[in-house]
C-alpha cells in the first residue's frame, strides 16, 4: 500500500534533482525536475534515450502551464478543459525556461496534466513540473506496474507503487496548427474526440513531415520476435514455441501460451492489458515468438495496432526466422 510519506520522499527527491519512477494512468513514467538540466540527462542516460527524443513535461495545474509556454490560443484551453487530467498532451511554442535538453532543442515543448492522483500528488509536492518519459529503457517494452520498472530499470533512485495503471498506453499526442491539429502519436483520446471538440478541424495534410521526432518505425519492442497473425511467416512457425495475444478467442490451437486480452471484444480492456501480456510472454523460457491477433483500428484500437505493428516491425522479413 502507498502511503503518503512515500509520495513526500519522492517529492524531495525530485527536488534534490533524483528521479523517480511514478504511476500515471497510461504508464509508468521515469521523472526528473523538467528544469533542472542535470536531473534530465540522468533521464536519458539510463534510458540510453537518444538526445533527438524529446520528453513530455507533466503539470498538476493549469497555472503551470506560463512556466512552460506563453502560447494562449483557446483551443489549447478547450482541449485542457475536456481531456485533463488525462491521456492527452499537447505540443505547444515553449518559453525559455524550460531547458533545451528536455525539448531536444526544439521550440515546442510537450505538455501533459496525468490523471493519476499519485502522479498530481507528486508534482504538487515537488512544487514543480516532472518530466517523464515512460520508465523503460529505450524501444522496450512499457511499463504498467511498478514491478516492470523494478525489473528492467533498477538504477532508478525510488519507484512509486501504486499498482497496475489503469489506461495501460501511452498518451495522444497532439500539435495545433492554424487550420486544424494534427494527431502525432495515437492514444486513448481518440481523433474523434478531438473532432467533436474542435469545430472545423482540418487534419494536417498526411503528406507533412510529422514534427515528432522519437516516433520510430521500430518501438516498445519486445526481446523476442512479436508477429502480426496475418503475416505470412507465422504459419511457418513451430506454434508450440510461440505465445499468442488473442482478440477474438479463435485460432488459438497448439500456441504454447494463449493470453485472451478481452472477454467481450474491449478494446480499452485490450490496452490496459497489452504492455503486461508482451511483459509475461517475454519473461516465458519456453516462449521463442509472440504472435498478436490484429485489433479493429477504430477507437482506442488506432493506438493499440500502432503499438503491435512497432513492436513487429523489426521482425517481417522471413530471414530473422532462426
Ligand atoms: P515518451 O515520453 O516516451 O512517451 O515519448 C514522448 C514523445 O513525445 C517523443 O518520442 C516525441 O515523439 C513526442 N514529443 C515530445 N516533445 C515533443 C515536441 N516538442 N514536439 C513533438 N513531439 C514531441
Ligand atoms: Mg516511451
Amino acid at each position: 500500500m502507498l502511503l503518503h510519506d512515500d509520495i513526500n520522499t519522492a517529492a524531495k527527491l525530485i527536488v534534490e534533482g533524483r528521479l523517480v519512477a511514478f504511476p500515471t494512468e497510461t504508464v509508468y513514467g521515469l521523472g526528473a525536475d523538467a528544469f533542472n538540466a542535470r536531473a534530465v540527462a540522468r533521464i536519458f542516460e539510463i534510458k540510453q534515450r537518444p538526445s533527438f527524443d524529446p520528453l513530455i513535461v507533466h503539470i498538476a495545474s493549469l497555472d503551470d502551464m506560463s512556466l512552460l509556454t506563453s502560447d494562449n490560443d483557446p483551443r489549447i484551453h478547450q482541449l485542457a478543459n475536456a481531456f485533463w487530467p488525462g491521456p492527452l498532451t499537447l505540443v505547444l511554442n515553449r518559453t525559455d525556461r524550460v531547458p533545451d535538453i528536455v525539448t531536444s532543442g526544439l521550440p515546442t515543448v510537450a505538455v501533459r496534466m496525468p490523471g493519476h492522483p499519485v502522479a498530481l500528488e507528486l508534482i504538487k509536492k515537488a512544487k514543480r513540473p516532472i518530466a517523464a518519459p515512460s520508465a523503460n529503457k529505450f524501444g522496450k517494452i512499457s511499463p504498467t506496474s511498478a514491478e516492470h520498472v523494478r525489473k528492467h530499470l533498477p538504477e532508478v533512485d525510488f519507484i512509486l507503487d501504486a499498482g497496475h495503471t489503469t489506461i495501460g498506453i501511452e498518451s495522444t499526442i497532439v500539435r495545433l496548427h492554424e487550420t486544424g491539429f494534427q494527431i502525432l502519436r495515437h492514444g486513448a483520446v481518440t481523433m474523434q474526440q478531438i473532432e467533436q471538440l474542435i469545430p472545423n478541424a482540418q487534419l494536417a495534410s498526411q503528406n507533412e513531415p510529422v514534427a515528432a521526432p522519437g516516433m520510430l518505425k521500430t518501438h516498445y519492442s519486445p526481446d523476442k520476435p512479436l508477429y502480426l497473425a496475418d503475416n505470412p511467416i507465422v504459419p511457418k512457425l513451430n506454434k508450440q514455441k510461440c505465445g499468442l495475444l488473442s482478440f477474438t478467442g479463435h485460432n488459438t490451437q497448439g500456441y504454447h501460451a494463449v493470453v485472451l486480452m478481452t472477454e467481450s471484444l474491449d478494446l480499452k480492456e485490450y490496452a490496459v492489458k497489452m504492455f503486461a501480456a508482451m511483459h509475461h510472454m517475454q519473461d516465458n523460457p519456453d516462449i521463442d515468438y509472440i504472435v498478436a491477433e490484429p485489433v479493429p483500428e477504430k477507437g482506442i484500437g488506432m493506438a493499440i495496432m500502432d503499438r503491435l505493428r512497432k513492436a513487429a516491425d523489426k521482425y517481417t522479413s522471413p530471414d530473422s526466422i532462426q
